[in-house]
């Protein structure tokens, strides 16, 4: 299968390597534990996820209840739990800002990613031209009875995002790589998304 942009990790993971100074991965099937204890020697943010509309932003590590967070704070991961769910990364590479947004159904309806992208701007005045995201792999709208892909993109272009990178990896489709919780018929298995932001550029003038 093809997993462009992304490139495979022999340790259990995709890397995606297109953004200076920040740090993307997703763990593969079977390899979650692997991978967080991994993580958690670096330290971890996470989520306890209530598939809602609610973005934070967080200063460092500990368990937010939410299912997206932001920040500008270097060194220790954002992480987000799914299987078939839509994790989105989103960087700003202008003012050095990293979120990290679990768009399911339910949060996709309810304009998750519209709220993240809305709270970037607002704490970090951010510009959207300097935004950009990228989609993990997910269930595809040929596999769901709902396309979770094409509602987010939509949602990203009416906040002005339009740098969107969707590699369009079905996680249905492949299930020797990832859980899927529909084709598993609800299996408990989790990949993890990560990101962390590893230079503060500083600009001297
Ligand atoms: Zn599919």
């Amino acid at each position: 299968m093809k997993i462009n942009p992304w490139k495979y990790k022999e340790e259990g993971y995709l890397e995606f390597t297109d953004w200076q100074g920040v740090k993307v991965l997703f763990s593969l099937r079977n390899k979650t534990q692997t991978f967080l204890n991994h993580l958690r020697h670096q330290g971890v943010a996470s989520l306890h996820q209530i598939h809602s509309d609610k973005v934070i932003t967080v200063n460092g590590t500990g368990n937010y209840e939410g299912d997206g967070f932001l920040t500008d704070k270097t060194g220790f991961w954002l992480t987000v739990f799914v299987a078939d769910c839509l994790p989105v990364y989103i960087y700003d590479a202008d003012k050095k800002v990293i979120g990290l947004v679990h768009a399911g159904k339910k949060g996709t309806q309810q304009f998750i990613l519209r709220n993240a992208i809305s709270l970037l701007i607002q704490e970090f005045n951010s510009n959207p031209n300097d935004v950009f995201l990228l989609f993990g792999p997910s269930i595809c709208p040929k596999c769901y009875d709902y396309n979770m892909w094409s509602e987010n993109i939509r949602q990203a272009k009416e906040m002005g995002v339009s740098h969107i990178i969707n590699p369009e990896i079905c996680t249905a489709e492949s299930t020797d790589m990832f859980y899927s919780y529909n084709r598993e018929k609800g299996t408990k298995g989790r990949m993890v998304s990560a990101i962390k932001l590893n230079i503060k550029v500083i600009n001297f003038s």
